[in-house]
């Protein structure tokens, strides 16, 4: 039941599935994640989660992306289904003791914020299995990802697949969490966005998602917004320059 394959066609497993529920942050990962279902799936309805977020401009965001993204394409536009937010203060007030302590941010040694919350992603991945299961949806989307490892230990797939196994075991039916972006790195990630949605996907999530950990949103690089020099911002450079290299002959 925990072996962690690494599947090679990221559709793999979703034969009959009609519909799927992405977790949609507003992240260049999320969005990706969120055409490659709508490539698959013929509904598909969106999560994201306020727990007070100190940077409000990723869930602003949301609705600006899921406009745009449904504007590429009219069989997109079909299977786009309503948008769930759920509200999570306490989250953010574990996140916010942390900053009792320590009131400035920083980046801790381990290369993430101080305002990380541990084992965050078992929290929105069950509570995203109680609505999917509330609107008869089998299969969560997740832009979980191991291979450009930012050091979360709940992105990894050993944890997805025994969530997966916990959830199904817990409610009694069948539920799949598919991560498509789980063994790609940030520069394949790019690609997987050209393939999904071509040129057009690929200037939207440059243009709207947002990534960085610091919130900026005053510079506009090659790769989008975000101060360049945040883990979350490097990751996403790093990706695009080597993506963008070998896309130029
Ligand atoms: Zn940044």
């Amino acid at each position: 039941m925990m072996e962690t394959t690494a599947p090679t066609d990221p559709g793999a497993g979703v034969r009959g599935a009609t519909a799927a529920l992405v977790l949609f942050s507003g992240g260049q990962d999320s969005t990706t994640c969120l055409a490659w279902a709508l490539e698959r799936y013929d509904r598909v309805e969106t999560v994201g989660f306020d727990y007070g977020q100190r940077h409000r401009i990723e869930l602003d965001q949301r609705t600006v992306l899921r406009e745009h993204i449904q504007a590429l394409s009219p069989r997109w536009r079909d299977r786009l289904g309503p948008d769930h937010t759920l509200d999570l203060p306490v989250l953010g007030r574990i996140a916010d003791s942390a900053l009792t302590r320590e009131r400035a941010i920083f980046m801790q040694e381990n290369g993430l914020p101080n305002t990380f919350v541990p084992a965050r992603n078992l929290v929105f991945l069950t509570l995203a299995a109680a609505l999917a299961y509330r609107r008869s949806i089998h299969t969560l989307v997740g832009g979980m990802c191991q291979t450009d490892y930012s050091g979360y230990p709940d992105c990894r797939d050993a944890t997805i697949r025994a969530q997966q196994e916990a959830l199904s075991l817990g409610m009694g039916e069948p539920m799949t969490i598919q991560t498509p972006l789980m063994w790609l790195d940030k520069a394949q990630t790019w690609a997987l966005a050209r393939t999904l949605g071509g040129t057009p996907l690929v200037d939207l999530i440059v243009e709207h998602t947002h990534t960085c950990y610091l919130g900026e949103r005053g510079e506009r690089h090659p790769w989008g917004y975000g101060c360049g020099t945040c883990p979350a911002c490097a990751l996403r450079a790093d990706g695009w320059r080597r993506w963008s290299g070998e896309a130029t002959p």
